[in-house]
């Protein structure tokens, strides 16, 4: 698939990579995050429904430091 960047004539690759995701207190980073990434200009893109996996993991970790504190 070609990179939606019109002047960039990169192609999309698929990869895992790791996702940052900043909240109000802090940041977290989900490793293994199936992308695809332009060989180019490292553009990201992530599918919606890999985004909504990745709001279940994070509630799973707001629920875990609820229980720890
Ligand atoms: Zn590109």
């Amino acid at each position: 698939m070609k990179c939606t960047f019109p002047a960039c004539p990169g192609e999309y690759e698929d990869k895992f990579i790791t996702h940052k995701v900043e909240e109000p207190d802090g940041v977290s980073y989900i490793d293994n995050v199936p992308a695809k990434v332009c060989s180019l200009c490292g553009d990201t893109i992530i599918a919606a429904e890999v985004i909504r996996t990745i709001e279940k993991i994070i509630r799973g970790q707001l629920q875990l430091k609820e229980l720890s504190s």
